[in-house]
């Protein structure tokens, strides 16, 4: 080949590029990626992830695991290459941010969408759905419409309350609520109360209580609001529709201080090799369409102002939420767990 035609050569190819180029250009972020750890089921989070890519540009690549996956990053270090961590409840967020492998995000637009108080003060974690404690009850036996968390512990309801494991994050933020509203006394002896009206061991998920109500076990359980959908809707396991339709759902404590509600929500990994496609990312979760996400397909409430729950959720009741900083629980889980323990709870009604 000629100087010459190698020139023309090599001028087609850059030509090639420069429009390889121009085309990146015209999408925001194409070709870049972010990389996800987790704890949340795919079938929840591909929705979110596949408007995100659509609108950004930004591919995604996630791992998703049921545990492990805050030790998984600070045992990677600096060589991590994780961005941006998913899960769900206050617990394992502050515990993020505990273990020091989270790093501030700073934007207009998630201060913007989500309230102050579903929000680290330092930008450590972000709440991105909330989703509410509640009281599922016998439509069959249980009359009363209105309940408190404080209810619970009446001797009125002995051996009628079915609950998971007191250790479980979820009735650990339930109880860290507790305190930061009664005090440590009250509060122990509140968990003491609930666990002496118990109507079995505690084990097994929020379902499982469900399902104990529709065996006749129990008449009332302590369950996440999103499990009502997923039972309601759930195809491959139909007896759970079944579950779903023996219980009614109350909302705890609406006439007063309002419900116990806890968060989902993300994280920004200490060393994001993808930072600002990661904050994008997450800006993309906060907004309306990924709130709408949030509350269409996952069931849950969306935090942002102006966005309804789905229809499905809306028809179970008005939450009405309890405004506590979810900081503040964060900072009692410690203590709840020391009260759990205290009282027995796991042990069950007659230990
Ligand atoms: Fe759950």
């Amino acid at each position: 080949m000629s100087y010459k035609r190698a020139g023309i050569a090599v001028a087609s190819v850059l030509s090639a590029l420069s429009i390889i180029v121009l085309f990146l250009d015209g999408q925001a972020h194409a070709g870049q990626s972010v990389n996800i750890y987790s704890y949340r089921e795919p079938g929840l989070i591909a929705p979110l992830l596949k408007a995100f890519s659509k609108k950004s540009g930004i591919t995604t690549n996630v791992v998703y695991a049921k545990k492990g996956l805050n030790e998984r990053v600070l045992a990677e270090g600096r060589n991590s290459p994780v961005d941006v961590i998913l899960t769900v409840d206050i617990g394992r967020l502050a515990d993020a941010k505990e273990k020091g492998i989270t790093q501030p995000i700073i934007s207009k637009v998630i201060a913007a969408n989500i309230p102050q108080r579903y929000r680290d003060k330092e930008g450590q974690w972000i709440g991105l759905s909330q989703r509410a404690r509640l009281v599922y009850a016998s439509k069959e036996r249980v009359k009363l419409n209105t309940i408190t968390y404080e209810d619970l512990a009446d001797p009125k309801w002995h051996g009628r309350i079915c609950a998971r494991s007191g250790q479980h994050s979820y009735n650990i933020g339930l109880l860290a609520s507790m305190i930061a509203h009664l005090d440590e006394e009250k509060a122990t002896q509140w968990a003491r109360g609930l666990k002496n009206n118990l109507a079995r061991k505690p084990a097994g998920g929020d379902r499982d209580q469900v399902k104990g109500i529709f065996i006749g076990i129990c008449d009332i359980a302590i369950g996440n609001s999103y499990y009502m959908a997923a039972m309601q809707t759930n195809k491959k396991k139909p007896e759970q529709q079944k579950w779903a339709a023996s219980v009614k759902l109350l909302f705890p404590n609406s006439e007063g201080r309002g419900t116990h509600v806890n968060i989902s929500g993300a994280v920004l990994a200490k060393h994001a090799p993808n930072a600002d496609n990661g904050r994008a990312l997450i800006e993309f979760l906060t907004s309306k369409e990924g709130q709408q996400i949030y509350a269409e397909i996952v069931n849950e409430y969306p935090l942002k102002e102006g966005v309804p729950s789905s229809k499905r959720v809306a028809s179970w009741g008005t939450l009405k939420p309890d405004p506590l900083p979810l900081e503040t629980i964060a900072r009692y889980r410690a203590l709840a767990s020391k009260i759990m323990d205290r009282v027995n709870f796991d042990a069950g009604p007659d230990s």
